[in-house]
């Protein structure tokens, strides 16, 4: 037996299971079809450990090591369907690269991505996965992502994928005219999924549904 990674699947990672996952979204009430199509398309088995693989395509978050999960797919849905409900994004900023899925699929429907990872075992393998997918649009920094990525902004989108207790002014500030930025705002249990838009310099705030998150946290690893 070869230890390739098989991207295409088989059994629990065909696709098949993918069409499934695909469809229960669907039925979760997301619309967004070019969404849905990349979903479709991206082997989320080549973004956990071999010994989950067979359970890619549960809509589940799935353990990733250093106590980080691997988003719900029904989540990594949500908010990009959130994200572009303005239009077409050409930079969009992400705050916690994790498993580099989400960001993988974001690459898929944006110009350019930016993410960002603070513990550099995950970003190393997440970058791996991103060339073996041959993804050469998304450009990564290993950082505290709490301050955002000021020299490559301002940013159309910016999607934060680890729970602030409030939104942090540096990503604020580094959203463009017109901009929207999604984040699971709170701690521990009581965290809502909010979105932020900046028009004209003015603010709004919404809050979309209550969420678990794993935490932003400060600092390198
Ligand atoms: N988007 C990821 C979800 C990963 S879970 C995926 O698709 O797999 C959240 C990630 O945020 C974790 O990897 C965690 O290490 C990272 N994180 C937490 N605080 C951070 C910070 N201040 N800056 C950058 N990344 C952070």
């Amino acid at each position: 037996m070869s230890n390739e990674l098989n991207l295409d699947g088989v059994g629990m990672t065909s696709q098949r299971t993918r069409d499934r996952l695909v469809r229960r979204l669907r039925d979760q009430g997301i619309r967004d079809e070019r969404i849905l199509d990349v979903i479709n398309s991206t082997p989320r088995h080549a973004f956990i450990d071999e010994a989950l693989a067979h359970r890619a395509y549960e809509d589940t978050a799935l353990p990733i090591g250093f106590n980080q999960t691997i988003s719900q797919p029904y989540m990594v849905a949500r908010m990009t369907e959130v994200l572009f409900a303005g239009g077409p994004l050409n930079r969009v900023l992400e705050i916690g690269t994790g498993s580099g899925y989400q960001a993988a699929i974001l690459a898929q429907l944006a110009d350019k991505v930016f993410t960002v990872e603070r513990i550099s075992g995950l970003l190393e393998k997440a970058v791996s996965r991103f060339k073996l997918l041959g993804l050469r649009n998304i450009q990564y920094k290993h950082a505290d992502g709490g301050m955002g990525w000021p020299e490559r902004g301002p940013y159309d989108a910016i999607i934060v994928t680890a729970s602030p207790r409030i939104i942090p002014d540096e990503l604020i500030a580094q959203l463009a005219e017109g901009g929207r930025m999604i984040a699971p705002v709170g701690h521990g249990r009581n965290q809502q999924l909010t979105v932020t838009t900046n028009a004209m310099g003015e603010l709004s705030s919404e809050v979309l549904e209550a969420v678990k998150f794993v935490p932003l946290l400060a600092g390198k690893a």
